[in-house]
């Protein structure tokens, strides 16, 4: 009973004093404010913390901080997927303001030459919040520390001010931020409600964390396939900003996390001195904190290897990432293991991270400068000892993708060329307008190298993320090294190929299904109504080779006339950079054009099972892709919904990542609509689902049991850790003549993983379409044991039941929107569905 009255005791002090939280919780209270600039209540009418900020309010409260004062500019960068915009504030001394575009300037020529002034200069920090949407404290505090920046006054901040030039982004993932602001606040009751059961502490599918097609944003920094990374990292190199902070939140019980993260996992292509600096930043958070009293920890969890995440893409671009992570309130108020953890607490710590980060800005700016100077000094000197090394990469048959890793060449200022004139290396074709050379001897090398390098040894065995992300391999591209006497012009205005039908037909045309957009052209050509066929043969016309899947679109007995048909599919083709071929004859070299080699093609109509069970992030990258690049509508069908859907209306399924699959009901549902000739299409854990309903035998091959020997109880974790496929690359071999690989031009392709799932082959040899090689790895981190499983098994198992079909891959062939290599799996699986 003491117990209980305790209890509601620190409750009701605890909601008396969040309901008095004032901004005065917040501020350092030995500088005075100026009373011009608005604070965060009149605009938003609501004290920060006391409800979850939606980002509409944090846009207006921004806007209004850089209408009243003269230390902070603001731009409006572009849109997320749901048109919100994507601001950063510039904030420095109205001095520093009048010369903002000399002290850019000189700040990116101390990257550029040896020559650095680091007297006068004021250091660049970025700071950035809330990446993930439901980790809100970050852009809750933004609002503080902005406000903070405007209206403190004295010495202090004045001379912070010159010295400093922040690159201010209050809201990393307004999307996600939105979702989650709009669940905190709908399920806050008056009296705050700490029980962690409450409704208010769970969100529904898929949650706050990701951005309007479920992605991670913070895996985006670089392969900037998303809108909201595109903006960043554009600011990113037009600033080489010397700090960048990325605000997280992390589990309830936790306390506070400022890196640096675990020594031995950092990425080797970081300099030494990088973390060292970042030791160096850490001792003023420390101080601050223990100002305030708030427990933290660092050097325990967390690391710096994998350059997509936000804090740690600065370390290989001469900036020094921080990773700030707070334990999360979730919503307004909840019961921790370290006492009620508040909102406003949580809110606090932020904005004292942001400050303290600030403070050693301020403090440690020299030697920061000098570090960044001296980074890309020694990388020019690394860079010209490659002499006229370059890297060549392309892919003869398929202009698009190579152009979309250019593309993100070009959003990380690297600069490559045309090839000269058509060339072969290691007996591959480069060819003009399908192939770049990227030159080593440039500023960013040490980010060609982070990009374009296979690792396959490593200190540690544990990973916070992925191990390995290869570029040219991700995208299947051809590549090697080469020397800049391949390299011809400089491309400074990055274009796709050209499409269009290259005369008028009468008969027939045709185009090959090598290029990343023939699945968006079929589409378009389906969806017309048009008749169009694949060919399960290669064969030759017109003295041209026409490899597997090549697609033919007869003209007679169509609905549209001949000449409305070539218009159409010449639109049609442009949009997807595509170039289709008239053939006025039948008779070819191997098949002819009315053989039964040629089969009929029918619209998709998908499916994509989303919802409680399904992995969000998987199904999101499929909507994404389908949406997105191929302009393929997919129904998402949620997994509540299912038992009531008429599945008739769809001939294919997709379930991504699923432990649990379907209810009983809804398998028995899912399994007449197979028999009845539907396609599912499954992936990863729902393998084992799929195996354990009997919908399809698999013959999984059993793990190998590793049992410790000389592993100690402090060491079990890091043990089985090490057991763990986080995200490695491997080779496979493939079966061109089978449908699944149609558009694949090499027999061998590079398949991302990151399950621990392994199949024994068919005893058929032409069962196996896609098998892992005998030594398949070709990035990355796996142990010798899992390495053993992994040889010759298979990702990818076909089965069928009735008139229907399963297609069913162990690995993620959509993985992040940059796997673009392994696209195609899925699309021959949704477009030749009928030939398995
Ligand atoms: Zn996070």
């Amino acid at each position: 009973m003491r117990h209980i009255v305790l209890l509601l005791f620190i409750a009701t002090t605890t909601l008396f004093s969040q309901s008095q939280t004032d901004l005065s919780y917040y501020l350092p209270q030995d500088v005075s404010y100026n009373s011009n600039i608005p604070t965060p209540k009149s605009i938003i009418g609501h004290e920060v913390g006391e409800w979850h900020i939606t980002h509409d309010k944090l846009v207006q409260y921004m806007y209004a901080l850089a209408n009243t004062s003269d230390r902070i500019t603001i731009e409006d960068r572009g849109k997320t997927f749901e048109d919100r915009p994507l601001l950063l504030l510039t904030i420095t001394s109205p001095e520093n303001h009048q010369n903002l575009k000399a002290i850019q300037s000189a700040h990116v020529a101390a990257t550029e030459n040896n020559n650095a002034n680091v007297e006068n200069r004021p250091i660049v920090v970025y700071q950035g919040f809330s990446i993930h949407g439901n980790e809100p404290s970050g852009s809750n505090a933004a609002l503080v520390a902005a406000y903070y920046l405007a209206a403190a006054q004295g010495p202090k901040i004045d001379d912070l001010l010159n010295n400093t030039v922040i690159l201010f982004d209050p809201s990393f993932n307004p999307d996600g931020l939105q979702r989650f602001a709009y669940w905190a606040n709908t399920n806050r009751s008056m009296n705050l409600n700490p029980d962690p059961n409450d409704r208010e502490y769970s969100e529904v599918w898929p949650g706050g964390r990701t951005n309007h097609y479920w992605f991670d944003m913070n895996r985006d920094w670089l392969p900037v396939q998303l809108p909201e990374s595109r903006a960043r990292i554009e600011t990113f190199h037009n600033w080489m900003p010397n700090i960048l902070t990325d605000h997280h939140e992390m589990g309830t019980n936790s306390s506070f996390f400022f890196q640096p993260g675990i020594p031995s996992r950092t990425h080797p292509l970081t300099p030494k001195m990088n973390q060292e600096l970042t030791k160096g930043i850490a001792e003023y958070h420390a101080k601050a904190f223990d100002k305030i009293g708030s427990l933290y920890y660092s050097e325990e969890s967390f690391d710096d290897f994998y350059y997509g995440k936000g804090s740690t893409f600065p370390d290989i671009n001469g900036s020094i990432g921080i990773l700030f992570e707070q334990a999360s309130s979730r919503g307004h108020i909840q019961e921790s293991e370290n006492g009620l953890l508040t909102f406003p607490f949580t809110i606090r710590n932020q904005f004292t991270a942001a400050l303290s980060t600030l403070e050693a800005a301020n403090n440690m700016r020299e030697e920061i400068l000098e570090y960044q100077h001296n980074f890309f000094k020694n990388a020019r000197n690394e860079a010209s000892k490659e002499g006229n090394k370059a890297i060549v990469f392309g892919d003869e048959k398929d202009a698009a993708k190579t152009y979309h890793l250019a593309e993100i060449l070009k959003r990380h200022n690297i600069k490559f060329h045309d090839v000269k004139s058509d060339f072969s290396a290691d007996g591959k074709s480069y060819k003009k307008g399908y192939s770049y050379v990227v030159p080593k001897n440039q500023k960013n090398t040490r980010l060609i190298n982070a990009m374009f390098e296979k690792r396959t040894t490593f200190q540690d065995s544990l990973f916070y993320d992925v191990s390995a992300w290869t570029f040219p391999l991700a995208f299947n591209l051809d590549y090697t090294e080469t020397t800049t006497a391949n390299a011809g012009a400089e491309v400074n205005n990055l274009t796709h190929k050209n499409g269009g039908v290259n005369s008028k037909s009468d008969y027939t045309y045709l185009f090959e299904w090598h290029e990343y957009y023939a699945p968006k052209l079929l589409n378009e050509i389906l969806k017309k109504g048009l008749r169009a066929k694949v060919s399960l043969k290669t064969f030759k016309a017109n003295g041209k080779s026409y490899d597997y899947g090549t697609i033919m679109i007869p003209v007679k007995n169509q609905d549209l006339s001949s000449s409305e048909i070539y218009t159409f599919l010449d639109d049609a083709a442009k949009e997807s950079h595509i170039n289709i071929d008239a053939v006025s004859t039948g008779l070819n070299d191997g098949i002819d054009l009315g053989s039964r080699n040629f089969r009929n093609l029918e619209l998709p109509k998908v499916a994509l099972l989303v919802g409680d069970g399904m992995t969000s992030y998987d199904a999101g990258e499929i909507w994404h892709l389908l949406d997105t690049r191929y302009d393929i509508v997919a129904t998402k069908l949620d997994t509540k919904s299912f038992g009531r859907a008429d599945l008739s209306r769809y001939n294919t399924i997709i379930m991504v990542n699923s432990r649990s699959g379907l209810n009983d009901n809804n398998t028995k549902k899912l399994k007449s609509w197979i028999q009845d000739g539907g396609t599912l299409v499954a992936y990863r854990s729902a393998l084992r689902w799929l195996n354990s309903k009997e919908l399809m035998k698999i013959d999984f091959k059993k793990n190998n049991n590793v049992t410790a020997k000389n592993i100690s109880y402090e060491q079990r974790g890091d043990f089985r850790g090490a057991q763990v496929i986080g995200g490695a690359i491997f080779e496979t071999k493939l079966d061109r003549s089978h449908p699944i690989n149609f558009g694949y031009k090499n027999d061998k392709l590079a398949m991302f993983r990151n399950t621990t799932l392994f199949i024994n082959p068919d005893k058929n040899s032409y069962n196996n379409p896609i098998q892992y090689t005998k030594n398949p790895l070709l990035s990355g981190y796996i142990s010798e044991e899992n390495l053993d499983s992994l040889s010759l098994s298979v990702p990818l198992k076909i089965g069928g039941i009735g008139r229907g079909n399963i297609i069913a891959f162990t690995d993620n062939t959509n993985f992040r929107a940059f796997w673009y290599g392994t696209n195609k799996l899925l699309m021959n699986a949704i477009f030749f569905r009928d030939e398995f």
